[in-house]
């Protein structure tokens, strides 16, 4: 395992893993798509993509990776959830299928389709917290926002106060707990690689910690 080009697992069960698995690479990482627990408990962190949140929770069941994921997420793996990858993450979503499982890692309550139904795609430019460089393009499709949060849940993006935003103006679209991000839109459709930049340098954060421990003993 090597500190500066982390091992990245990219859940490869739906959605856009092509886009994630090229981001990542583009910013430093080594990526692994994941499909069973083996390959899951290789890397050093794991990408939810965008996609169908509940398909992905009926695959993750039938795939066999449904308690293992959730294991590794509590024992701290860093995670980056994306659109669907955000609504698995939550602890508790709002306008899901009853049957849909949540992996935690987030204590906050999502909203799934929350931009309205009739609202397919939305555009904003984001000031997200921890990014330097400018606002970010966000683009959302079907997404989720955050309808409320823990105060252990760290808010780095907000929908701009907008006329054009409607009912989505000021909601959370990106947060981070610990070691675990999320953003309700898709980075990885804009060719826009500072998200997935962030996110490989929380991983390599998480290895020089977990070094740094083992040194201390
Ligand atoms: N609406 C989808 C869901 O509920 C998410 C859409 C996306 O990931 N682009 O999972």
């Amino acid at each position: 395992m090597s500190a500066d080009r982390p091992l990245i697992g990219v859940l490869a069960l739906q959605g856009d893993v092509r886009e994630h698995t090229a981001a990542l690479t583009a910013g430093g990482a080594r990526v692994l798509p994941v499909r069973r627990e083996s390959e899951l408990s290789e890397v050093d962190g794991l990408v939810l993509p965008g996609g169908e949140s509940t398909t992905m929770s009926r695959l993750l069941e039938t795939f066999g990776l449904l308690a293992p994921l959730r294991a590794r997420i509590a024992d701290g793996m860093p995670a980056y959830g994306s659109c669907a990858g955000m609504i698995l993450l939550a602890e508790k979503v709002l306008d899901g299928r009853p049957d849909q499982h949540q992996l935690g890692g987030l204590d906050l309550i999502v909203r799934r389709n929350a931009f309205g139904r009739q609202v397919d795609s939305f555009e904003a430019d984001l000031d997200f917290a921890g990014v330097d460089g400018g606002p970010v393009h966000a683009v959302f499709i079907r997404a989720p926002w955050v309808e409320s949060s823990s105060p252990a849940v760290r808010v780095l993006a907000t929908v701009p106060e907008t006329t054009a935003a409607g009912a989505a103006a000021g909601r959370i679209v990106a947060v981070r707990q610990g070691a675990v991000l999320a953003t309700a839109f898709h980075p990885e459709l804009t060719g826009d690689l500072r998200v997935h930049r962030l996110f490989v340098d929380i991983v390599r954060g998480h290895e020089s910690g977990s070094r740094r421990t083992t040194e201390e003993r």
